[in-house]
This record gives C-alpha cells, sequence and structure tokens, in this order.
C-alpha cells in the first residue's frame, strides 16, 4: 500500500496527513490530490513541497472522468480521503456544494476504486476521514461510540453521514476493503479563519469583535490536528478491514470557557493587560439547528491500536497561538479578498 491518494492535501487536515506522510515514509509515493477550493492552500505544504516521494495534482472530485483517467494512469495501492465541504456555516447557506463534494465525490472515488482493484481488494484500502457529527446532538451526559446510530442535522452532517454509507455500502456489497473514522473538532496550525479557533485569533490580533453563536454554551471536544494525522496513519495501516474508529481527546469545553481561555493566552502573548481581549466577546445569533453536545469515546482506538492524544489543551492551544502569531503572512493572505466577503455575510447582524 506504498502508492497512496490523499484527496484534500492542501486543506487544514489533510496538509497534516500528507506531511506526516511524505516525512514518515520517504519509500512510499504520496499523491495529493485537491481542487484548491477557498479552503485548499498550497502554501500549507511549503515545507515538504520538494520532497521526491510527493507531488501535487490539481483535480476536482465531482468529475467522475477525471476520477477513473487518474486511478487508471496512477494505479494507487490506496486512498486516503479528506476532500470535503467542511464548514457547517456555508452548508447551511449553500447545501449543494456539500452533495455534490461529500456525496458524489465520495461515490466517484469509490466507483474508480471499485474498478480498479477489482479481483485485488485486499491489497488495497479505501480509507473515509469523518466526522462524529454524523452522531448528531448529545445531552449533558454520554459520549459516542462507534455503534452510535447516526443522526445528523446539518447539511455538513447529513452529506458526511451519507458519504459514510456509501463508503461501508461499498465495502458490504463489492468487498473494498474500507475504513472509516469519525473524528472530534480539530484545531492546530494552517486551520482556515471561518472556524471558531482561528477566527478568535485572528479578531484578537486585530482587536476585532469575537462573534460567540448564542450563548457560548455549546459543547465539543477538541483534539489536536497532529494527534489526528497519527491516528489517521495508524488507521490506514493497521485498522481490520471493514472497521471504524471513533477519535477524540476526552477533552470538552464550552464555547465560552474555550474563548476565555484562548482571550487569556492571547492577553499574555500580546503583552496586553489580561481581561482586555475578553472584551471582544459578542454574543451573535446562533446558528441553525446548533447541536448542543458532542463528545467521543476513544477507548476502542486506543484498545486496539495503542492511540492516545499527546498533549494537553492549554499546550495545544499555546502552540495554535504562537503559530498564528509568527505565521502572519500566512494569516494576512488567507482572510483577504473573498474572505471578507464570506465574513461580512456571515456575521452581518
Ligand atoms: P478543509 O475545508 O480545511 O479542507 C478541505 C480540502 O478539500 C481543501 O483543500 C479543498 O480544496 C479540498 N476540496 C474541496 N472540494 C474538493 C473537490 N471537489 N475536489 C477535490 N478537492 C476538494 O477541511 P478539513 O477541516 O481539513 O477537513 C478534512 C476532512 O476531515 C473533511 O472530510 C472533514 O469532513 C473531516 N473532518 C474535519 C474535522 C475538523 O475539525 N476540521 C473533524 C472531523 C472530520
Amino acid at each position: 500500500m506504498k502508492k497512496i491518494i490523499i484527496t484534500g492535501g492542501a486543506g487544514f487536515i489533510g496538509s497534516h496527513v500528507v506531511r506526516r506522510m511524505v516525512t514518515t515514509y520517504p519509500d512510499y509515493e504520496i499523491i495529493n490530490l485537491d481542487k484548491l477550493t477557498y479552503a485548499g492552500n498550497l502554501e500549507n505544504l511549503k515545507d515538504i513541497e520538494d520532497k521526491a516521494n510527493y507531488r501535487f495534482i490539481k483535480g476536482d472530485i465531482v468529475d467522475a472522468d477525471f476520477i477513473d483517467r487518474l486511478f487508471e494512469e496512477e494505479k494507487p495501492d490506496g486512498i486516503i480521503h479528506l476532500a470535503a465541504e467542511s464548514h457547517v456555516d456555508r452548508s447551511i447557506s449553500d447545501p449543494s456544494a456539500f452533495v455534490m463534494t461529500n456525496v458524489i465525490g465520495t461515490v466517484n472515488l469509490l466507483n474508480a476504486a471499485r474498478n480498479n482493484w477489482e479481483g485485488a481488494y485486499d491489497q488495497h484500502r479505501f480509507y473515509h476521514v469523518s466526522t462524529d457529527e454524523v452522531y448528531g446532538a448529545l445531552g449533558a451526559e454520554g459520549l459516542f461510540t462507534e455503534e452510535t446510530s447516526y443522526d445528523p442535522h446539518s447539511p455538513y452532517s447529513a452529506s458526511k453521514a451519507s458519504s459514510d454509507h456509501f463508503v461501508r455500502a461499498y465495502g458490504d456489497t463489492y468487498g473494498l476493503n474500507i475504513v472509516i473514522s469519525n473524528c472530534s473538532n480539530n484545531y492546530g496550525s494552517h486551520h482556515f479563519p471561518e472556524k471558531l479557533i482561528p477566527l478568535a485569533i485572528n479578531n484578537i490580533k486585530h482587536n476585532q469583535p469575537i462573534p460567540i453563536y448564542g450563548k457560548g454554551e455549546n459543547v465539543r471536544d477538541w483534539l489536536w490536528v497532529e494527534d489526528h494525522a497519527r491516528a489517521i496513519d495508524l488507521i490506514y495501516h493497521k485498522a481490520a478491514g471493514g472497521s471504524t474508529y471513533n477519535i477524540g481527546g476526552h477533552n470538552e469545553w464550552t464555547n465560552i470557557d474555550l474563548i476565555h481561555l484562548l482571550c487569556e493566552i492571547m492577553d499574555r502573548k500580546l503583552n496586553r493587560p489580561q481581561g482586555s481581549s475578553a472584551e471582544l466577546i459578542t454574543y451573535v445569533t446562533d446558528r441553525a439547528g446548533h447541536d448542543l453536545r458532542y463528545a467521543i469515546d476513544s477507548s476502542k482506538l486506543q484498545k486496539d491500536l495503542g492511540w492516545t492524544p499527546s498533549i494537553t489543551f492549554e499546550e495545544g492551544l499555546e502552540k495554535t497561538v504562537d503559530w498564528f502569531l509568527e505565521n502572519g503572512e500566512w494569516l494576512e493572505n488567507v482572510t483577504s479578498g473573498q474572505y471578507l466577503e464570506y465574513y461580512k455575510q456571515q456575521y452581518k447582524d
């Protein structure tokens, strides 16, 4: 399984997965297939772009002919599929793009894998990287396990649930060697600033209001992105065919507590008086259908494959803030143009 196509490798998590695979396995050939939407950025991979075992191919997974040709020409041993429309708010304003990329794009990849790997499915792997949001929302108690029924609420989670179902169906029906992982919220370097943590870092840096949905009481389980990439590496290599793994940090935070911690770190790093960043917190109309709580039981992954998160949230958040402050140019580049229009539209009230 040495020639691997990683889809969505120019995005946030994908770039960490590509970097990990390229640097950990010099004898592998890693192909990064990405359409370079607003969320894809080759700057994320500047440090490894010249490595001999890395190649970038620009392309759209929605284009079935292109995907078929790519599989025929490249003959990959495996695929780690991350390409997706990933932002819940955008799925609420325009669900169609989510159906096209997340559902149709995934089915196109499955069809290409089915046709090209026929007769040797056991020697090839189809790995779908998914989200815990497919399980719906929890009350104050309980955790999502691999057996939790699917109950997606947003167009984003509905599209990811659908693609998970297709991946499993191709495993059950045709015998494709599939694995799926469902992970909680990631944070870390190269995170696109439409998402809560980098958006807040960017706004605090520029003394702009930090928009918080509702009362900030929604709970999310946060995982450092490099720990997710390490889990993906392990699952790709070690998981049994047909298996599913939940990945999470046992690290639940209400949005408002998280933002207060972030404000405290930012005050310290920017040498501002403690409490000044927190004054920027501004409550805005809640997201439609906003799930109250997600929390993941990742004990199967810990027991079967020995994976545990490597750092605490406080350590990870410090590292993340340091990265964003040291990479001001990256942040300025991705927050110009289109981003400003999106931001104005999203937070207009
Ligand atoms: P991202 O939005 O940062 O990156 C997505 C990448 O996919 C971009 O590089 C984009 O250019 C590419 N892409 C989009 N449409 C494409 C298409 N039609 N063809 C080819 N490439 C296309 O997303 P992310 O946050 O890195 O998430 C990656 C994956 O992990 C997604 O499948 C997401 O559902 C899943 N996931 C994300 C999180 C999280 O917290 N961000 C948590 C769990 C699971």
